[in-house]
């Protein structure tokens, strides 16, 4: 549209290959650190980023990610139906990442004792394999809703120093509520893990939306959905509470692309005022 306002009408053959390209080629979300492209291609088209493969829907429904740590250029590869591949170097836009103290955890969820450390590498097996369905069906084009609303006491990306030892990133956005809070299904997806009891991550669901994309809730309360279930958007699948590694009641909420976790905020509308 900004080509067509700005060349006017001398542009006109520029402006129609534009214009075609751009019908061709839809998104919304940032390209971005931890940024969710959801969008859609003629059907038929296929897409790959960064040599990845991106499943395309029968309507030509799509969606990829971009780490925490994603490199500032990124390729994504467009083979319209019977054409020839274009490839598009997009720029990835780089964030600043806030720092977040927490002190006041108990020992055993900072430094894990050796004998936990079976369990703990079992159970993060078991996540990553439910964050991995490539599930043909585009569920998560109908887009994300919050699956609770309050207060955000943790966003994605930041640096956790937990009782002053540096450790790993969250790579989810914290939502404080009190415990026994429903938690509802940011989009409909199949249940691919429901476990009342992981070591960090306590009570917890991870919902498939199909081609890789996925949601995770922790630190549940209750869960009411068992695996396998269908979950329509907005259907109450747990309740907030203060499971595993946690200093108070919260949902830990996040979105993953191929077991890629990604910024929940850039994929959802603002956080409404309460
Ligand atoms: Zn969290």
């Amino acid at each position: 549209m900004t080509l067509l306002s700005r060349r006017g009408v001398l542009g006109c053959a520029l402006c129609l290959v534009a214009a075609r390209e751009a019908r061709a080629l839809s998104w919304t979300g940032p390209v971005a650190q931890g940024g969710f492209v959801s969008g859609r291609a003629e059907p038929g088209t296929r897409l790959a980023l960064d040599g990845t493969a991106v499943r395309v829907g029968r309507g030509g429904e799509f969606a990829f990610g971009f780490g925490r740590d994603a490199k500032p250029d990124s390729v994504l590869s467009i083979t319209p139906p019977g054409g020839k591949a274009e490839a598009r170097k997009l720029s990835v836009e780089k964030r600043a990442w806030l720092e977040q103290p927490i002190t006041g955890l108990p020992p055993a969820m900072v430094t894990p004792p050796p004998e936990t450390l079976e369990r703990i590498g079992r159970e993060r097996e078991a996540v990553r394999a439910a964050r991995r369905h490539d599930t043909p069906e585009p569920l998560f084009a109908t887009g994300f809703m919050w699956p609770a609303t309050g207060r955000i006491s943790g966003v994605f990306g930041s640096r956790r120093i937990l009782n002053g030892e540096p450790r790993a990133p969250h790579l989810g956005v914290d939502v404080a509520r009190p415990t026994g809070t429903p938690v509802a299904a940011a989009a409909p997806g199949i249940v691919r893990l429901a476990e009342a009891d992981l070591y960090f991550q306590g009570g917890t669901v991870i919902l498939d939306h199909g081609h890789g994309v996925s949601s995770s809730y922790l630190h549940l309360s209750r869960i009411d959905v068992r695996v396998g279930q269908r979950v329509a958007r907005g259907e109450t699948i747990a309740a907030i509470g203060a499971t595993g590694r946690v200093t108070g009641p919260h949902l830990h909420f996040e979105i993953g692309w191929l077991g890629t976790p990604v910024d929940p905020q850039t994929a959802l509308p603002p956080m409404p005022e309460s």
